[in-house]
């Protein structure tokens, strides 16, 4: 008797251990998971807006100081306006040497070449000086002659590229060549952006660039899916938002012509351009892409608003895992989507 109840005080405590250590890792388990948000940063001519979940606050904040260093990072290295970027630099100088690049801007040039290929020409990320000509012609308020396109597109072609893999080198084949990433480099740093979440430990997030985005795993709460609205480019209309697209995982991209645009004549000039014509794109008004990548969704956004409905409806349906929303020009603004674009959207 006397030795079972002394026998009895150690079990006792076993068990309010095991008790006790079952209550809390229960607890733990359910703990809310950590939302941060970064606000509106200024970046690449727009803002970037990270969301991130994390398994408490100091993990989320690292994930968004990740995320917002790789976007100010690749911007540094690839704005075409600030003339110490590597972009730049090249631009300056790639007709006389090859220019050796860092491995962030070789990739995304060898991505937009990779496009260049597949749309056959429509994205080409040698388009600056057409874009430069357009540029300028809207501040003179005066539309391009046929000889200054026609000059301005003897410096332009993919295939005037040349590009040395073993040395991470671009030398341009014409005086006068320039690189304008801009159709491609917002979508590259959302996709950097996701890889530095991930790697921070970030259990879900969603990088927005100026209306670009990309999004994966554990939602805001109350939230089934990423939302992910797509503006209506009729700005006159009552309903600013046409559709809502609704995301597991996954890149959306939408080109359009009803937010940055050439003013020349009181006329509207697409900021995308055709480099076959020198002309800017005007048969649509937006194209919206969902795909996996962002940096694939923001230049095919681009290439389909060159080639159109018909045929860039055309080269997204040969992917299974691409999706297009695309809405022609004013005033008609008649909507296409491909055949598996309706699961996307709420
Ligand atoms: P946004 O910048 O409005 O999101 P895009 O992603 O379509 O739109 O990028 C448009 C930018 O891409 C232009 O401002 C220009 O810098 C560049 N660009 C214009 N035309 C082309 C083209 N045909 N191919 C690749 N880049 C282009
Ligand atoms: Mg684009």
């Amino acid at each position: 008797m006397k030795r079972n109840s002394k026998s009895f005080i150690p079990i006792a405590f076993a068990v309010i251990f095991v008790l006790s250590f079952l209550y809390f890792s229960l607890v733990n388990e359910r703990a809310e998971p950590y939302e941060a948000d970064s606000g509106y940063r200024p970046v690449m001519g727009t803002f970037a807006h990270v969301i991130v979940i994390a398994v408490e606050e100091k993990a989320a904040q690292a994930c968004i100081e990740a995320a917002i260093e790789q976007i100010n990072k690749i911007d540094e290295l690839m704005s075409y306006h600030n003339p110490d970027s590597e972009i730049s630099r090249l631009n300056r100088s790639a007709f006389e040497n090859p220019v050796k690049v860092g491995p962030l801007t070789y990739q995304v040039i060898k991505k937009a070449v990779e496009f260049s290929r597949l749309t056959d020409g429509a994205f080409d990320v040698t388009v600056g000086p057409l874009v430069d000509l357009w540029r300028r012609a809207g501040d003179a308020n005066t539309v391009p002659t046929q000889q200054q396109l026609q000059e301005a597109g003897s410096r332009v072609g993919w295939d005037k590229l040349i590009l040395e893999d073993s040395e991470q080198s671009v030398q341009f084949a014409v005086d006068g060549m320039r690189l304008d990433l801009g159709g491609i480099a917002k979508g590259f740093a959302i996709d950097k952006a996701i890889e530095a979440i991930e790697e921070a430990g970030g259990l879900g997030a969603l990088v927005d660039i100026g209306g670009d985005i990309r999004c994966f795993g554990k939602t805001p709460k109350g939230q089934k899916y990423w939302l992910v609205g797509l503006q209506n480019p009729d700005l006159e209309s009552e309903e600013q938002i046409l559709f809502t697209l609704k995301l597991s995982a996954g890149a959306v991209a939408t080109s359009g012509d009803y937010q940055r645009f050439v003013l020349i004549g009181g006329r509207h000039y697409s900021h995308i351009i055709n480099q076959k014509t020198g002309n800017s794109a005007e048969a649509l008004s937006s194209v919206t892409i969902i795909t996996d990548s962002a940096t694939d969704a923001d230049a095919l956004a681009t290439a389909v608003s060159v080639m159109g409905a018909a045929k860039g409806t055309e080269l997204i349906e040969k992917s299974s895992s691409t999706e297009a929303i695309i809405i022609s020009a004013a005033p008609e603004y008649k909507i296409t989507k491909t055949s598996g674009a309706e699961k996307f959207i709420k």
